[in-house]
């Protein structure tokens, strides 16, 4: 597996730090709305992944954490805890804010077909573990505390703080607004935030320094460190977190460890709507709900996604999804031929004698699309081509199964019924009795079935 490394700036090749295994943590979501289409972006991306390395052959290990406390509505640690903020919003307590957001993001990941990864925490329930990584940063002298506001990590302390953004550090100085009294450097950042005097809030916990919460970025490096060891092979996310989020995570778990905290750092570019960011006051952030509600599957939505590689910018248009839905309609087209050509194996691409040959062909074309830096267009552009040569075997829709998480043999053979309608049909429109023929052609369309005359015999598709 080849990947572009953001913190070396080049394509690598993986070399795992533990043989056959691989190692991975993926910033979860925060749990404090509903999530939108682009925050799926990312797990659909590291879903193709993990299935890309487990088909190398790996044992994947994965941790993903839900952030259900300590991401402030402002990169610079100010501003509100998010789920308070969702909590005040439907007039409920932050854990049943957490709570309702987790089932629905896990449901939302099921109906995409995610994989589940091995460890998914709530950093809720880490909370001794996070306030013990903070005691060894104070112990090491990492940390010094801004009295009413929290324990501060002291980036001048590390002398390669911001490797992973590259941060000009002292270009950043000049004129820079540090919006929290008493911090020493602009880039420092709360590993500890203090509950406000006089207010109680849903979410808080003693601590040797004071009640409070965990800064954001800590939980990150707690759960990885907890659940898979000091040192892991891939650490995902958006390109978002690449300044901030992911340079503390890199700051805290080194200090801590001494050692390099991932090998690889991946990160995927955001998605736009109609070419524009999106955001509340445009009006074009979707859900989920809103593509099912039009009548578009989420398999289409997957598949708009992976025709972009992951560091191009993505754009979500209306347009952009239908044709997505179009050339998915036409694979399952492809797939369900194979129902109708049972007794003709030889019109089946990848049946017959070079079945085994064809399909390892297949998967290899795939999965070394995939190895070279997830080239997920050219993973779909090699799908279309085998498409288009005839019906896949079983075995090649299982592959892109397997690989891409698109399945294309779910959808099951017509019933008898419909097969008796269609032998009727063709019996009619020999007899040239146009006026039946059309009647069982209307039927099978209400029962979402489309009938196409071929030069050899009707063939039957899903509307
Ligand atoms: P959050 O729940 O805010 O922590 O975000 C969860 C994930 O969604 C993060 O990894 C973000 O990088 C990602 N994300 C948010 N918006 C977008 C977008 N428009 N396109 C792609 N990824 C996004
Ligand atoms: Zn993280």
């Amino acid at each position: 597996m080849i990947l572009y490394n953001t913190l070396t700036r080049q394509k690598e090749e993986l070399k795992p730090l533990e043989d056959g295994k691989v190692k991975i943590y993926t910033c979860g979501l925060t749990v404090y709305s509903q999530p939108h289409i682009g925050n799926w972006v990312s797990y659909i991306y590291w879903d193709v992944l993990v299935r890309a390395l487990q088909a190398e052959g790996y044992d994947v290990e994965r941790t993903q954490n839900i952030t259900d406390v300590g991401h402030l509505t402002s990169d610079d640690d100010s501003g509100e805890d998010k789920l308070e903020k969702g909590a005040k919003r439907e007039g409920v307590t932050a854990w049943q804010v957490a709570d309702k957001y987790i089932k629905i993001a896990n449901e939302e990941a099921e109906m995409l077909g995610l994989l589940k990864p091995t460890h998914l925490p709530r950093a809720t329930a880490y909370i001794d573990q996070q306030i013990t990584f903070v005691k060894d940063l104070e112990s090491k002298g990492f940390t010094y505390v801004i009295p009413g506001d929290g324990v501060y990590f002291d980036t001048n302390k590390l002398k390669d703080y911001g490797k992973l953004a590259r941060l000009d550090i002292e270009g950043l100085k000049p004129g820079a607004r540090v919006p929290i009294d008493g911090k020493r450097n602009i880039t420092d950042f709360a590993v500890w935030k203090f509950s406000h005097k006089g207010e109680k809030r849903d979410m808080e916990w003693e601590s040797p320094w004071g009640t409070g919460f965990p800064g954001w970025h800590l939980e990150c490096s707690v759960l990885a460190r907890e659940l898979l060891g000091d040192q892991i092979d891939i650490h995902t996310g958006g390109v978002d977190h690449i300044p901030v989020h992911h340079t503390n995570e890199i700051a805290q778990t080194e200090s801590v460890t001494g050692k390099q905290f991932s090998q690889i750092w991946v990160h995927n570019n955001f998605l736009k709507v109609d070419g524009q960011k999106m955001a509340k006051s445009l009006g074009n952030i979707y859900t989920l709900q809103d593509i099912l509600d039009k009548g578009y599957s989420l398999d289409a939505f997957k598949l708009l996604i992976l025709s972009k590689h992951y560091q191009t910018e993505g754009n979500f248009t209306w347009d952009i999804l239908e044709a997505a839905q179009n050339r998915l309609n036409n694979w399952q087209a492809a797939a369900d031929l194979r129902y109708q050509l049972a007794g003709h194996p030889e019109l089946v691409s990848g049946s017959g004698n070079s079945h085994n040959e064809i399909l390892k062909q297949v998967q290899n074309d795939i999965l070394t699309a995939l190895s070279d830096d997830l080239d997920t267009p050219k993973a779909i552009a090699l799908i279309d081509q085998y498409f288009s040569k005839g019906a896949p075997s079983e075995g090649t829709l299982a592959t892109i199964r397997d690989l891409l998480g698109i399945d294309l043999l779910a959808s099951e053979d017509i019933s008898e019924e419909q097969k008796k309608f269609i032998a009727d049909r063709q019996a009619a429109r020999e007899a040239k009795d146009w006026a039946k023929s059309d009647e069982l052609r209307d039927k099978l369309k209400e029962q979402g079935i489309e009938v196409r005359d071929t030069d050899n015999s009707p063939i039957w598709s899903r509307i």
